[in-house]
């Protein structure tokens, strides 16, 4: 495969930007080689500097839920395009698409629009402490709510893919209000609370996690968390950046029938632009600025081309009754085609996997939580994500990522991801 003008990209990229890229695990560092600059998608395809078409898994990490251009929210951003890009003043989109996320989740009476998935989790935690007026809050090990100073403890994600869960920059004092749990052991989180009974603001969690692997949640952690909270008068907050309108219509808190005291959103909610959000009811969302003291604000926030592309998307998935089915369908076929490919090849794998949200973790054991994901054989990942690749498929670069499926991807495209896999595993299993 011709790589040489993605790699000269890539060497000019190193001189004007920290690594060559702008999101860590685009430069293929655990991976290794040479990272594809991207010229184009369309559908479930994406096309490189090279010219090198592939058939796409990681559909920028959750948001193409309908696939690469899709003509309404193409169509949508252009109308919005020639209208002024940004007005720094209220306007019509936002408030249609506030209506559209909060008719998804019932438990939320007010949302209000940030940037990105860092700005939604940030804001809720800052929510969640000036209403508790506690400092504290608890996060589970491997799993990754964006680059927010606190939830920067134990992270999950490119943070760690690269091997340090924990940044430097940090203040300590900052990551010392910040405690780590264990995904799927609630007595790791009661332990928690009865060591800070009174000073935990709230707990956030990934409800599937995406960010050290596809990571499955029990019930009886999920309903746990919920009692725990309440019992220690902490908030839960649910953090459906990757799952928010991917797993269901209403995400994981409808999916799972959660009740969550704040939720946090992004990547589908903005159609593969630039948004994130943050919901709760109105006594607690009340306390953000201009109507409390809880301050949050942004020059670009529910900027009118972004709000038309999350208006777009979230208005195609409801014209859409089987997108849902769909998506479930095609990946448990993407499931089952590598399984038994694995299985073929004498590859020992877990598969994980929650709607659309799979990872293959090279291991023989179940993961479950940070320790098992971080056993797995991530050296046999890199080769396997490379002989992927060199069949034209785009499987995240991590073995600590979930891929994503979109509406685009046909039978026939999962046919041929699934063979390029067979073949990617035997080559495996020769070496
Ligand atoms: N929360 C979760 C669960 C995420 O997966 C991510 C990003 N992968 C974030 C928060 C941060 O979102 P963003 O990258 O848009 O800041």
């Amino acid at each position: 495969m011709e790589t040489r003008t993605s790699a000269a990209l890539f060497a000019r990229a190193q001189r004007l930007i920290p690594g060559g890229v702008n999101s860590p695990v685009r430069a293929f560092g655990s991976v290794g080689g040479t990272p594809r600059f991207i010229a184009r998608a369309r559908g479930a395809r994406l096309w490189d500097a090279d010219g090198n078409e592939y058939l796409d898994a990681v559909g920028s990490w959750g948001p193409m839920i309908l696939g690469h251009a899709h003509p309404r929210v193409l169509a949508a951003v252009e109308a919005a395009l020639q209208g002024g890009t940004s007005f720094g003043a209220p306007t019509e989109r936002e408030v249609r698409l506030a209506e559209r996320v909060l008719e998804r989740y019932p438990g939320c009476e007010r949302v209000r629009f940030v940037n990105s998935g860092t700005e939604a989790t940030m804001s809720a935690l800052r929510v969640a402490r000036g209403a508790t007026g506690r400092d504290v809050i608890v996060k589970f090990a491997g799993n990754y709510h964006g680059h927010a100073d606190a939830l920067l403890v134990a992270a999950g994600s490119g943070a760690m893919t690269t091997g340090v869960p924990s940044s430097a920059g940090v203040p300590k004092s900052t990551a010392e209000t910040t405690l780590v749990a264990r995904y799927n052991d609630l007595p790791s989180v009661r332990a928690l609370f009865e060591a800070r009974p009174r000073d935990i603001a709230a707990v956030i969690l990934e409800p599937v996690v995406g960010n050290m692997g596809v990571v499955v949640p029990t019930p009886e952690f999920l309903a746990g968390l919920r009692a725990l909270t309440r019992e220690y008068g902490a908030l839960l907050i649910v953090d459906e950046v990757m799952t928010g309108f991917r797993l269901a219509r209403g995400g994981a808190v409808e999916r799972f029938g959660l009740d969550a005291d704040l939720v946090c959103w992004g990547k589908v909610i903005g159609g593969g632009l630039p948004v994130g959000a943050y919901g709760g009811p109105a006594h607690l969302m009340d306390h953000v600025s201009p109507l409390g003291k809880v301050y949050q604000a942004g020059t670009l926030s529910g900027n009118p081309l972004a709000m038309a592309a999350g208006i777009a998307t979230l208005e195609v998935i409801d014209e859409t009754p089987d997108l849902y089915e769909v998506l479930e369908a095609r990946t448990a076929q993407l499931e089952q085609g590598l399984r038994r490919a694995a299985q073929d090849a004498g590859v020992p794998v877990t598969l994980n996997r929650v709607g659309s949200m799979l990872t293959v973790f090279f291991t023989d054991e179940p993961v479950v939580d940070f320790e098992s994901a971080s056993r797995t054989d991530t050296a046999a990942f890199g080769r396997w994500f490379h002989h992927l690749l060199a069949r034209g498929v785009y499987w995240p670069a991590s073995a600590f990522e979930a891929a994503f499926l979109s509406y685009a991807h046909t039978e026939a495209d999962i046919q041929a991801m699934v063979a390029a896999a067979r073949e990617a595993f035997f080559a495996l299993a020769e070496h």
